[in-house]
Formats: structure tokens, C-alpha cells, sequence
């Protein structure tokens, strides 16, 4: 699954809580959605009430886990790419000497 962020701005009537649930420390401005893949490889959901200071760390996280996922996939094909060279190369220690 590809990592993910949702923000919305929450009802007025709805139960907000006095604090930021990431920082705790200012008052929530956005309700959020943060979705990732965790290092086992499961999906990891953290959903609550963030401040704009939180709401901008939390687009850093998205890009630093995108990032992360990117590096994983192409470390993955480097791998296969090795693969691939070792089958290929030839015997030059022999042929040097021919
Ligand atoms: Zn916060």
C-alpha cells in the first residue's frame, strides 16, 4: 500500500479534544488520517485531532516513509540487477590469461 495522509477540517459540533493528540501541546486545528506500512510490513493507521504545527510534521513523515518505501523498492532491484550481472559475467581471470 502507498503511504497516505487525509486531512479534514472537523465538525464544530463534534468532540474535539483540547490538545493535539500528536504534540500535545496546542490546541487541534485538523482532524487526520496517517497511513503507512510498517516495518513488518503491515499497514499502520494513527488517526486523531492534529495542530498545524503536526499537520505539516506529519507531511514530512509521508514524504520520509514514501522516500523510505522508494529506497526499499530500489535496493530491491538492485538486487535482481546483481543477479542478473553475476549470471552474465564472464570468466575473465581465464580469458586474460588465454
Ligand atoms: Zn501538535
Amino acid at each position: 500500500m502507498r503511504p497516505s495522509v487525509f486531512f479534514s477540517a472537523f465538525e464544530p459540533l463534534h468532540e474535539v479534544p483540547q490538545i493535539c493528540d500528536v504534540c500535545q501541546l496546542d490546541p487541534p486545528v485538523l482532524s487526520f488520517e496517517f497511513a503507512t506500512t510498517g516495518e513488518s510490513g503491515e499497514p499502520e493507521e494513527q488517526k486523531g485531532f492534529c495542530c498545524r504545527w503536526c499537520a505539516a510534521e506529519l507531511l514530512h513523515k509521508l514524504e520520509r516513509a514514501d522516500a523510505q518505501r522508494r529506497a526499499e523498492e530500489e535496493a530491491a532491484l538492485k538486487v535482481d540487477e546483481f543477479d542478473i550481472i553475476d549470471f552474465e559475467e564472464p570468466q575473465l581471470a581465464g580469458s586474460y590469461h588465454g
